[in-house]
């Protein structure tokens, strides 16, 4: 690497709260969803280039787009538009984090490259400009920039800042092949109107979401069994109607002594609280014996947002 290079780290996320709100008349949905930032990392790395190229390794790098619908070209791209240059930049993402996992990958990726091209262009850009930009390329790319935990409303992408004590110990079981976010909401609209008739899931017929206290307090005493109890996730029950196989993941790593689990996002990772790194690893060795998913990866956190190294 010359010493223009440029290279950002950034976490993946579980949603330790996801409500959903009815559908509204654009499709959206309106959240309250409590990210939580883990240690499970993509990095970007940035080098002076004639033209915007894109290279990507690791274990999924064949399922990543490498074209201009990947959202780390989308972010070069936005920020070269705002401030009127060419998106010159050579970008590598190494990517660690499970593509289409409900982790954030994407998101973790454009908030990475906008950071990493931000430095390399020498351009200073406000933070608050950045999370700007960040909002209009994806909902959940703010809080990737963000980090730690923070309360994400509208469409996740209004943050708050949550306070939280000490460190969680998290257990991921990574499933064979992604879930599209927009078909699990699809789902999820559409069991809320199988239980009850046409138009039950449009806004106004469903509860306004909202954080639930007793999360918070958990996050705010650092209480992990109180954490582990309060865990919620209104995208589960359709993306376990979409792929049944993960009722079989959550039973494995709540029966190997996890304190809490749920689906991560819009799935198919699953996420499980542990009580402490032994538990952790206890629950991870569990799961991959138990051929209920593909991987195992054990992370902690809170962690900070993309961060220049
Ligand atoms: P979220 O939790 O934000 O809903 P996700 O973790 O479920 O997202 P991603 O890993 O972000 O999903 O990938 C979703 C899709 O986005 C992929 O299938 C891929 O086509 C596209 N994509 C665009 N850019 C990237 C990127 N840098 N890394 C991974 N996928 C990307």
């Amino acid at each position: 690497m010359s010493v223009a290079d440029v290279t950002v780290r950034v976490p993946a996320k579980v949603n330790v709260q996801l409500a959903v709100g009815g559908r509204r008349a654009d499709g959206y949905h309106a959240l309250a969803t409590v990210f939580f930032a883990v240690g499970l990392y993509d990095t970007v790395a940035a080098r002076p280039a004639d033209t915007l190229t894109l290279t990507v390794e690791g274990r999924d790098a064949a399922v990543v787009p490498t074209d201009d619908s990947n959202l780390a070209a989308r972010a070069a791209r936005a920020l070269a538009a705002h401030h009127g240059i060419d998106a010159k930049v050579a970008l590598h993402i190494a990517k660690d984090i499970p593509v289409a996992g409900g982790m954030a990958g994407g998101s973790a990726d454009g908030a990475a490259a906008l950071l990493a091209c931000d430095a390399l262009w020498g351009l200073g850009t406000p933070r608050e400009t950045l999370f700007a930009l960040a909002a209009e390329l994806g909902s959940d790319v703010p809080f990737s920039l963000h980090g730690g935990v923070a309360l994400g409303e509208g469409r996740g992408e209004q943050l708050t800042p949550i306070p939280t004590s000490g460190s969680f110990h998290w257990v991921f079981a990574v499933a064979d092949g992604g879930l599209s976010t927009p078909a699990v909401y699809g789902e999820c609209d559409r069991l809320r109107e199988l239980a009850g008739g046409p138009g039950s899931a449009d806004e106004g017929r469903i509860p306004a979401p909202a954080a639930d206290r007793a999360l918070l307090e958990a996050l705010a005493t650092g209480d992990a069994a109180a954490l582990g109890a309060a865990l919620s996730n209104d995208l589960q029950a359709a993306a376990l109607s979409l792929r049944p196989a993960l009722t079989d993941t959550l039973r494995a790593g709540s029966e190997a002594g996890a304190i809490g689990a749920l689906v991560s996002g819009s799935g198919p990772t699953c996420a499980f609280l542990a009580k402490d790194a032994a538990e952790a690893s206890a629950v991870a060795a569990a799961l991959a014996l138990s051929g209920t998913c593909r991987d195992v990866r054990q992370a902690e956190g809170p962690v900070p947002g993309a961060t220049l190294l």
